[in-house]
């Protein structure tokens, strides 16, 4: 599958999401990174939420103590790594990037907590950079398409989906499918029979899953 015929797909998809790139402060989307690990949306929302409202800036994190930031994630999965995580990741920033967070990759993953989905979560929602960050969902959806093979590793789809999309379709990519991911294009039983993008999929089942009735 080609680079047009992928711009098409996030078109169709974008019509009926509309999702737009914005910019959020790189701390938040660094914490949001950090708790997200194998944890749904609104836990991970919540406890972002909570967290972020004891600090809101590396030297506040720096300065709890760990056991307050597990009481203020829990029930995100692995709170008790993720709590020292967050807290050595805030002392890094303070002793090595003067309180901030940086913008390249190659300095991000030097965190703790910090992989290449989320350093590339940082870039692209914190910094407004091209990047797609590609968690569960766009892996799927990226193997379902036909767009790379199956069982593809993530880091992988991410280099072909960046070397295929332009910036623009970059900066929105990860939103707009996570959020297909999580409504049309689900892990099981996938809603074929009312996807707007049935007709590019090279998914083997999309068949039977369109005539599978609604559950
Ligand atoms: S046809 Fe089914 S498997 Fe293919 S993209 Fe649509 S929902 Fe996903």
């Amino acid at each position: 599958m080609g680079g047009q015929e992928i711009g098409e797909i996030l078109k169709i998809l974008n019509k009926k999401y509309k999702i737009k790139a914005e910019k959020e402060r790189p701390f938040e989307v660094l914490v949001h990174g950090i708790l997200s690990t194998r944890t749904k949306d609104e836990t991970t929302f919540a406890a972002q939420y909570r967290l972020l409202k004891l600090a809101n800036i590396p030297k506040k994190l720096s300065k709890l103590d760990v056991r307050t930031i597990q009481k203020t994630i829990y029930p995100v999965s692995f709170y008790k790594t993720k709590s020292k995580l967050l807290k050595k990741a805030a002392e890094m920033l303070l002793a090595d990037f003067n309180g901030n967070v940086p913008s390249s990759k190659e300095q991000l993953l030097k965190l703790p907590g910090v992989g290449p989905k989320v350093a590339s979560l940082v870039q692209v929602w914190g910094f407004g950079m091209p990047s797609i960050p590609v968690d569960t969902h766009v892996n799927r959806i990226s193997q379902r398409l036909g767009i790379v093979p199956k069982n593809n590793k993530p880091e992988n789809t991410q280099i072909v989906l960046e070397s295929i999309l332009k910036p623009a379709q970059r900066m929105i990519a990860n939103h707009v499918l996570v959020t297909f991911g999580q409504g049309i294009c689900r892990p099981i039983a996938p809603q074929c029979y009312r996807c707007p993008i049935y007709s590019y999929c090279k998914f083997e089942k999309k068949e039977y899953y369109k005539n599978r009735i609604a559950q």
